[in-house]
């Protein structure tokens, strides 16, 4: 189970809270819920009368009156044919209710996923958000649907045959009762190690998928390195003790049917020993209170399990809310403008930003003029990410301001600004969808097919667009093997070039790229900064070296502006980058 909460993961004195907010989730299902509770209440009254049958069958066999000779068998049909209705119809509709829980919760915790600042993601590995939404969500809702399950249909049993006892004997099942207790200390005390176990055989079901994954993700790496007796060591711990601990679990399995039974035998025994001293009423009624006696066993075991059940489930709903509950993207109330570019004017005023104790930024000011090429330059992690991820707004500045066309970027939805930025960086992401449908990406509009031909034609991807047996309409997940990583990155040129936004970002857009393809998107790059306000973030000498003002950085300060020859000129940071990259 995947703990997002850090505080104290047992759920405690705080579950009836948690407990009543997974409840509203089957608010909508109430109709549902309604026609379970009637299937139940009938299964547990032919639960009752399949007892009763009893009584009327030691009487039939004593009189061998014709009509209860032909009633008996008659009445044991229908009363199953009953029984199985109601089972069904419980058991059903309350998988109704799961289901749709199920899916309003993954819905609701999906949309929220997205919509989190980038400083949640920083913090937690994909994986384990992942399985919040396919495992925890799943966890939840079994554990509700199950425990809704125990308390109605057993609950309804045991309340029905315990009162048709007490109704043929109540001093008799007062004594049957005192063995109750017993039984629930059994199955909790069971349960409680099934818990401690079954964690820990979920660490180890971890460590098995986290190798595989390694292992498979990694085949060449470990192919090369010869790796495969490393990893299949690796692989047979997690997966022997993972052996070793099912084995535990299911020792106590086996053993806590017998153990169980022999304490509802023992408590039978002293049931039969009292009727057969002291019962008065018929023969028939008192196989029938037998009857009822073992009948009531299963389901009183079942009930007993319950908070088991529950707890699980809160257990997986608490990471749930804890991540429904962080406050999304966009906070601030005042910020209903829409921000409106006219010129391409970005300002940073003073801006200062760190990563926890690590300052990033320290009071960065630049002023970049509309259609400029700004190129920041600097070794890796001066702060040149940073930048732009503060001018995207995945973090807020602790102190300063970045002004666009002198609007405060925190003034205006991040809706809008984020529409009027497009942003290339060094990880092309394409998604398993067809070409066009990668490039008009986030585009809400319909997709003008003019256009896209235009974007791929400037991102000079074109031909192997068109060299592809279904063109744009290529999936990318089979193609995407098939094309290079410079053909990738034209594609994200060509998404950039679609969404046609005044301001253009790229961070090492070229930097992973060989040198056959960097000519070809050196001119894609070079078209898409036409009439737009470039930052760009290069190793490249020759994009740098034609942009209008380079910016040099060192530990989240400026530490030299100008062109490119004036700072050669200067003899100083740049001019001693420069050299080092051209002796590498
Ligand atoms: P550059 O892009 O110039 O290589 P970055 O802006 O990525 O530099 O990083 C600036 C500094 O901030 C570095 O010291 C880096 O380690 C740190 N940093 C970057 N991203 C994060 C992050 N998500 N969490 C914590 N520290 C970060
Ligand atoms: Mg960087």
């Amino acid at each position: 189970m995947i703990k997002i909460a850090t505080k104290e993961p047992k759920v405690k004195g705080d579950s009836w809270p948690l407990y009543q907010r997974l409840f509203t989730y089957t608010k909508p299902y109430r109709h549902f819920m309604l026609l379970c509770l009637i299937g139940f209440i009938i299964m547990a009254s032919m639960e009752v009368v399949m007892a009763k049958m009893m009584e009327y069958f030691v009487d039939g066999l004593t009189t061998r009156d014709k009509q209860l000779i032909v009633f008996i068998p008659v009445a044991v049909v229908v009363a199953r044919i009953i029984h199985g209705v109601g089972t069904f119809c419980g058991n059903y509709f309350i998988s109704r209710v799961g289901l749709g829980v199920v899916n309003d919760m993954r819905k609701a915790l999906f949309a929220h996923l997205v919509a989190l600042p980038c400083s949640f993601y920083d913090a937690r590995n994909s994986g384990e958000l992942v399985s919040l939404v396919i495992y925890n969500i799943a966890q939840v809702t079994g554990s509700v649907t199950q425990a809704v399950k125990i308390v109605l249909r057993d609950g309804f049993t045991v309340i029905g045959l315990l009162a048709y006892m007490f109704y043929l004997e109540w001093k008799l099942t007062l004594v049957f009762l005192i063995m109750a207790p017993m039984l629930a200390g059994l199955v909790s005390i069971a349960s409680r190690y099934f818990r401690r176990v079954s964690r820990s055989m979920q660490v180890t079901m971890g460590d098995i998928s986290h190798v595989t994954n390694e292992a498979l993700q990694g085949y060449k790496l470990v192919k090369s390195y010869n790796g495969q007796r490393y990893e299949c060591e690796r692989f047979n711990k997690a997966s022997n003790e993972n052996t070793r601990l099912s084995t535990k679990y299911e020792r106590v399995s086996a053993l806590q049917g017998p153990i169980y039974h022999t304490v509802i035998a023992i408590n039978l025994a002293l049931i039969l020993f009292l009727i057969l001293l002291f019962w008065q009423d018929s023969p028939g009624a008192a196989l029938s209170y037998i009857t009822a006696a073992a009948m009531i066993a299963k389901p009183i075991r079942q009930l007993s399990s319950v908070n088991e059940v529950i707890q699980k489930g809160l257990a997986a709903s608490e990471s749930i809310f804890t991540v429904l509950d962080m406050e999304k993207e966009q906070s601030t109330s005042s910020e209903q403008k829409t921000l409106d570019v006219s010129q391409g004017q970005i300002d940073f005023h003073q801006v200062s930003f760190s990563y926890g104790e690590k300052r990033a930024l320290n009071n960065f000011t630049l002023s970049i003029q509309p259609g400029q090429t700004v190129a920041l330059v600097g070794q890796s992690g001066s702060g040149k990410s940073t930048l732009i991820s503060l001018l995207l707004r995945f973090y807020e500045p602790q102190s300063g301001h970045i002004t666009i066309d002198g609007q405060p970027i925190n003034a205006v939805t991040l809706q809008s600004l984020r529409a009027q930025v497009a942003f290339v960086n060094q990880q092309t992401t394409l998604f398993n969808d067809t070409i066009t449908a990668n490039v008009v990406y986030g585009s809400a509009a319909e997709i003008d097919a003019q256009s896209l031909h235009h974007a791929a034609d400037n991102a000079n991807a074109i031909d192997f667009i068109e060299a592809q047996e279904l063109k744009f309409d290529t999936l990318i997940g089979e193609a995407g093997d098939r094309l290079s990583g410079g053909q990738r990155q034209r594609l994200a040129i060509a998404r950039a070039l679609y969404k046609d936004a005044p301001i253009l970002v790229l961070d090492e857009a070229t930097s992973a790229l060989d040198n056959e393809s960097e000519q070809l998107i050196q001119e894609a790059l070079e078209t898409l900064q036409q009439g737009r306000t470039t930052i760009v973030v290069a190793h490249r000498l020759s994009t740098i070296e034609k942009a209008d003002v380079i910016v040099a950085m060192q530990d989240g300060n400026i530490v030299e502006t100008g062109s490119h020859q004036s700072l050669l000129a200067q003899q100083g940071y740049y001019a001693s980058l420069h050299a080092k990259q051209f002796e590498g």
